[in-house]
């Protein structure tokens, strides 16, 4: 994910230590304006992977609250407070929504790294600042999005025009908590729609905050609520409402199916998905510049503790440069400093939680049974911290029918694959479920064109990996799910057409 701004922090890890001592981050759910308590009392527990400590408790909204805060938006909507707003007033808000991120970047970066452990500095700059330039981006679009005019003729005026769904519901998992939330909140907000947001039990409390920053900012009562609270209970409410017109949602592909069965229990309301990934990272035996494709695979997987949805978690790799590229990788992975995500000298903070953990070292159990050879990490590691930290993770000799080659692990596990030639390298790279993103190395333009159109995934990178802009849209083929989010195509997702005929004859 790349930024406009990206503010480097002058603190030290001292200094956030300290600031981790005395933050006390809210735990209530934000309905209608305000802060307020689940109805049923309930809490849960909001942990730190960093170090096990309990961070605050937070409201275990249920049904009834999930419904109060739709009607809310409901009544916001329809009341026009902000959905009929003159769009340079809504956009005036919205860039002061993003202005109050970046001034509060290291406050929420604080938040966001004590919650899922990630390092500091991504957190300022991918995160915080990551969705400050998002929210911005959106809201520079409020005066500049219009209707067509279609061509029938001199007897009538035919419009078509996008009109906000109405409430949406934004379901949100935990590895970049701000940005994804960003992605949705920036184009249904610019258009006038009401949202109802859903964050993952394991990291509510940035969008509490960013709530609370949005309120601020001049969003009206009811126009951005936060219900946080468990899947099967929060997330299903939200996800069978009568009243919520568009669910937006990113997590796993099996969550997604879910969205899709419970739109149609429910209204028949849309549905985006933005779900998992298994993506190939193709280096053929031309790739141009073999040291920076060594370093780019490593931080491919890697980055974020290779929690992300796009991670090249497959290297595919030409048989007559797989010792070097698989030695230079284990080589720079052995070298990357894992620690405490407040420590800015560290380059990989915790993985999310213990769950998580487990389900990782699974993985890779289940890859060794399976014959694939682990040549680095493997293993839990600072375990004295109380923490959840896993090591960096190469196995190698993994062939295309190993779990290990098929399903999501969402860890820093990367599995490579020796291949001979272009041809077979792409049979493999298709050979998935999954279609978020891909990448090959090669120096023909030829093989990188073909490759690259024949690759069945909604991004592809060629001689790089996981470049991004808010000008492109992000999202995936297949079980990757479907809708775009970012660039000016995201709008498409929060707006419905409507045509109008006018009779101008009489
Ligand atoms: P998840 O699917 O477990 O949870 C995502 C959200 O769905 C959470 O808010 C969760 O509470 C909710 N949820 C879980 N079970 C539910 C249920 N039964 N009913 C309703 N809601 C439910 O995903 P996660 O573990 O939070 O995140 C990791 C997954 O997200 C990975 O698969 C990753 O690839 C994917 N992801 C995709 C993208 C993308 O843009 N394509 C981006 C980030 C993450």
């Amino acid at each position: 994910m790349s930024s406009i701004v990206s503010t480097a922090s002058e603190r030290n890890y001292e200094d956030w230590l300290k600031a981790a001592e005395v933050i006390e981050p809210s735990g209530q759910a934000f309905i209608d304006g305000e802060p307020c308590a689940a109805s049923s009392e309930e809490t849960f527990e909001d942990n730190s992977p960093r170090d096990g400590r309990v961070l605050a408790r937070v409201a275990l909204c249920d049904v009834a609250d999930v419904e109060r805060s739709v009607s809310a938006a409901r009544a916001a909507f329809e009341d026009g407070r902000w959905s009929r707003l003159h769009p340079r007033r809504r956009k005036e808000v919205m860039l002061r929504f993003a202005e109050l991120i970046r001034d509060h970047a290291e406050e929420l970066a604080l938040l966001e790294s004590l919650d899922v452990g990630k390092p500091i500095g991504e957190s300022i700059a991918v995160d915080a600042n990551g969705a400050a330039n998002c929210i911005q981006y959106f809201a520079e679009m409020a005066d500049k999005l219009m209707g067509e005019v279609a061509p029938v003729g001199p007897e009538a005026l035919a419009t078509v025009t996008r009109e906000p769904f109405g409430v949406v519901g934004a379901v949100i998992p935990w590895n970049y908590p701000m940005p994804i939330l960003s992605w949705k909140l920036g184009p249904a907000l610019v258009t006038g729609n009401s949202v109802v947001v859903k964050p993952a039990e394991q990291s509510p409390l940035t969008a509490i905050r960013l709530a609370e920053l949005g309120s601020e900012a001049g969003l009206p009562p009811g126009v951005l609520n936060v219900v946080p609270g468990d899947g099967p209970r929060t997330g299903r409410a939200l996800g069978m409402s009568m009243d919520v017109d568009k669910l937006a949602f990113t997590g796993s592909s099996e969550v997604g199916k879910l969205f899709l069965s419970y739109a149609g229990q429910s209204n028949m309301k849309a549905v985006s998905l933005e779900c998992g990934g298994k993506s190939p990272h193709i280096v053929l035996a031309d790739a141009p510049d073999r040291e920076a494709a060594i370093s780019t695979v490593a931080w491919g997987i890697f980055y974020n503790q290779g929690q992300t949805c796009n991670a090249g978690s497959r290297l595919i790799v030409d048989r007559l440069v797989h010792d070097e590229i698989v030695s230079g990788v284990v080589e720079l992975g052995r070298r990357l400093r894992v620690g405490d995500p407040l420590d800015p000298g560290n380059d990989l903070g915790a993985v999310v939680d213990g769950t998580q953990l487990s389900r990782i070292l699974g993985y890779v159990e289940g890859a060794r049974r399976d014959g694939g050879e682990v040549v680095l990490g493997g293993n839990r590691t600072l375990e004295d911290s109380g923490g959840t930290y896993m090591s960096p993770t190469v196995v190698d000799k993994v062939v295309a029918e190993m779990t290990i080659a098929r399903e999501e692990v969402f860890g820093p596990v990367l599995a490579v694959l020796e291949v001979e030639g272009a041809e077979e390298a792409l049979r493999v790279a298709n050979d998935t479920v999954y279609g978020l993103a891909a990448a090959v190395w090669t120096r023909d333009i030829g093989t990188a064109h073909r490759i690259a159109s024949r690759l069945r995934a909604g991004t592809v990178w060629v001689n790089t990996f996981d470049m991004g802009d808010l000008s492109l849209p992000f999202g995936g083929f297949k079980q990757s799910g479907f809708g775009r989010d970012k660039s000016m195509h995201a709008i498409e997702g929060y707006t419905q057409l409507k045509t109008t005929w006018v009779d101008i004859s009489r």
